[in-house]
């Protein structure tokens, strides 16, 4: 199967660059715990982002569990999308909150925010949207929600590194926003991920957490896991950091292809371009209408499979149609969520992916 074609490709710098990065810690023995190249790359990440402040984690995952412990947020219920990857229902369960499931809006497949209000109880205590495929959430309008109930948001960022709104770096809205740095996101250190956030106070909180709680050798004051990013992811991340603007560019035109090829076909839904957003192209969701195109997303799925072309049906099922979740949540509540992951199907996108592979896929999407 060597020429199929993958729904991504990890981004990784040339050989040279890396051993050349990792040279030093044959020197200095500090793998982890904080070291140079750990907080090395956290500054640069600061700048890159345009924020204030940014905690590394193992990844995105335990950035978000434990950005909610760090809140102080351990039970009540949390109002999310079921329209995302399994991490972010999980993150919410595993803290020991109930997540409240709001249905998408179908323009963006993010949180439809004028259904937020109407499932605040006082139990209340947090929004947490995701900014599903790089788009944005109407922050704004959760905002303001927010601040007349006197309730956190955190943002699950994972798909929008390098992403700006209305010019300002996407970690720096909510109280807590969260990345994922996996071998599969646009921008990645193997594994990890970031918390970016405003209040100073969550640097000491985020870092002991994430450090089994402690604060120094005799004073351990939280039941914390360890979520400590190494010196060789931190390495990864600062060579693949001098690439990512190279990289989302070549992205902007796998993008920009396709949108050439299927725009106008009857009965495909491209992703909405949003305004004031800098897109990092991290995705290229479609949804396809059966009745209008001829053909269920199934159907397609199965051809491009056959073609050797591997897309992703992502995300389904929604979380709260997952197994594990199963006699606990109703897919039922959220018809919209429900509805497009039956229809929509992510197509190959990564910064290498050539021209002819975009028109090929398309010509098999286009002609069965
Ligand atoms: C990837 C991802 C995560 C989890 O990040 P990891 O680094 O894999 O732990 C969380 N939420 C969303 C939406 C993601 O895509």
């Amino acid at each position: 199967m060597d020429n199929r074609i993958n729904v991504t490709r990890s981004s990784m710098p040339l050989l040279d660059e890396y051993v050349e990065e990792i040279r030093g810690l044959w020197d200095s023995h500090w793998l982890t715990n904080a070291g140079s190249k750990h907080e090395e790359l956290r500054q640069k990440l600061k700048d890159y982002m345009g924020v204030g402040h940014l905690e590394l984690f193992t990844n995105g995952h335990m950035a978000i569990e434990l950005s909610l412990a760090a809140l102080g947020l351990d039970h009540g219920e949390v109002i999310t999308s079921p329209f995302t990857f399994v991490s972010t229902t999980h993150a919410i369960v595993r803290s020991g909150l109930t997540p409240v499931f709001c249905d998408i809006d179908p323009a963006d497949y993010t949180i439809d925010a004028s259904k937020i209000e109407e499932l605040i109880t006082d139990k209340t205590v947090a929004i947490l949207p995701v900014h599903v495929y790089g788009n944005i959430c109407r922050i704004e309008e959760i905002q303001d929600i927010a601040s007349r109930y006197g309730i956190k948001v955190i943002y699950d960022a994972a798909h929008t590194f390098g992403e700006t709104y209305k010019g300002k770096g996407i970690g720096n809205f909510g109280d807590v926003s969260c990345f994922s740095f996996h071998a599969t996101k646009v921008y990645n250190t193997i594994e990890g991920g970031a918390a970016t956030y405003n209040d100073p106070d969550l640097d000491a909180k985020l870092a002991q957490i994430r450090d089994f709680g402690i604060v120094d050798e005799e004073k351990i004051s939280y039941v914390g896991p360890n979520a400590k990013m190494h010196e060789f992811s931190a390495a990864m991340g600062i060579c693949n950091l001098r690439h990512v603007d190279d990289e989302i560019k070549k992205r902007a035109k796998v993008s920009q292809r396709y949108r050439e090829r299927l725009e106008g076909i009857k009965g495909i839904q491209l992703n909405a371009l949003q305004p004031d957003v800098r897109s990092n192209h991290a995705y290229f969701p479609v949804v396809f209408d059966e009745e209008v195109f001829g053909a269920s997303r199934d159907k397609v799925f199965d051809i491009l499979n056959k073609h050797n072309i591997g897309a992703r049906k992502y995300f389904y099922p929604i979380t709260t149609a997952l197994d594990c979740y199963k006699d606990r949540f109703d897919p039922n509540k959220t018809p919209v969520a429900l509805q497009i992951s039956k229809k929509i199907l992510t197509l190959p996108i990564y910064a290498d992916l050539p021209v002819e592979d975009v028109d090929r896929i398309c010509e098999v999407i286009i002609s069965g």
